[in-house]
C-alpha cells in the first residue's frame, strides 16, 4: 500500500524523541516489553469469561531474537495481537496518552526527563531503531498484517503471513556513529541487564534467543 503519514502531533513527538539527544535509550525496552505484557493479560482477561478459551500459562510469553548479522533485536510475544484496523489505530497516532502535552508544560522545569518518567510508548523503539516492522495476527483472525516504518516520514500496511496469534516487534537497529552507539542493544549481557532494572516485575516470561550464523 501506499506510504500514509502519521498525525500531526505524533510527527512532532517522533522527530523529538528521534533527534533528542535524550541519555537514557533503553527503556525502549521497558516500553516493548509492557506493551507485551498488556498483551498477553487482555488474552488471560478475556479467557476469565470466555468458556471458549483457556489460559494454559505455559503457552505465554515474551520473546527477545536477537540477530547480530542482520542488526535486529525482535520482541515477539503470544499476546491478543492486533488486527489490521488496529495497527492503524494504535500505532498510527501517537500522545494519545498525553505525553506530548505534559512536556509541552513542563519543559522548562525538566525538559530532558520526560521520557524517562512517562510511558512514551511504541515510539520510543525509533530512539535505536531506524526501521520497525510490526507483524502481528489478532486473536480470532486468520490473516496477519505487517506494519513498517523508518520513522516519521511514514508507514506502511500489508498483507503478511503470521503461523501463530501475537505480535512481533523487530528493531532493525542503528548503525554505530562517531557519537553514539548502538550495538550494545544487539549484546545479550546488555539486554539482560535492562530487563533486570525495569521489566523484573513482568509476570510473564521472558526468553532471549541469540542467534549467530
Ligand atoms: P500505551 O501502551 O500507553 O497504550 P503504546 O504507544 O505503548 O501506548 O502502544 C499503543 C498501542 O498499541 C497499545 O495500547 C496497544 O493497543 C497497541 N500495541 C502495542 N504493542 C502491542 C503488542 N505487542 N501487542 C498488541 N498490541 C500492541
Ligand atoms: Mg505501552
Amino acid at each position: 500500500m501506499a506510504k500514509k503519514q502519521f498525525k500531526a502531533e505524533s510527527k512532532r513527538l517522533l522527530e523529538m524523541m528521534i533527534n533528542s539527544i535524550y541519555t537514557q535509550r533503553e527503556i525502549f525496552l521497558r516500553e516493548l516489553i509492557s506493551n507485551s505484557s498488556d498483551a498477553i493479560d487482555k488474552i488471560y482477561y478475556k479467557a476469565l469469561t470466555d468458556e471458549n478459551l483457556t489460559f494454559n500459562k505455559d503457552d505465554y510469553y515474551i520473546k527477545l531474537t536477537v540477530d547480530k548479522d542482520n542488526r535486529t533485536l525482535t520482541i515477539s510475544d503470544t499476546g491478543i495481537g492486533m488486527t489490521k484496523e488496529e495497527l492503524e489505530n494504535n500505532l498510527g497516532i501517537i500522545a494519545k496518552s498525553g505525553s506530548l502535552a505534559f512536556k509541552n508544560e513542563n519543559e522548562a522545569k525538566d525538559g530532558h526527563n520526560i521520557i524517562g518518567q512517562f510511558g512514551v510508548g511504541f515510539y520510543s523503539a525509533f530512539m535505536v531503531a531506524d526501521k520497525v516492522t510490526v507483524l502481528s495476527r489478532a486473536l480470532g483472525g486468520e490473516e496477519a498484517y505487517k506494519w513498517e516504518s523508518t520513522g516519521a516520514d511514514g508507514y506502511t500496511i500489508d498483507e503478511a503471513e503470521k503461523a501463530s496469534v501475537g505480535t512481533e516487534i523487530i528493531l532493525h537497529i542503528k548503525p554505530n556513529t562517531e557519537d553514539d552507539q548502538y550495538d550494545e542493544f544487539l549484546e545479550e549481557y546488555r539486554l539482560k541487564s535492562i530487563i533486570k532494572k525495569y521489566s523484573d516485575f513482568i509476570r510473564y516470561p521472558i526468553k532471549m534467543d541469540v542467534t549467530t550464523h
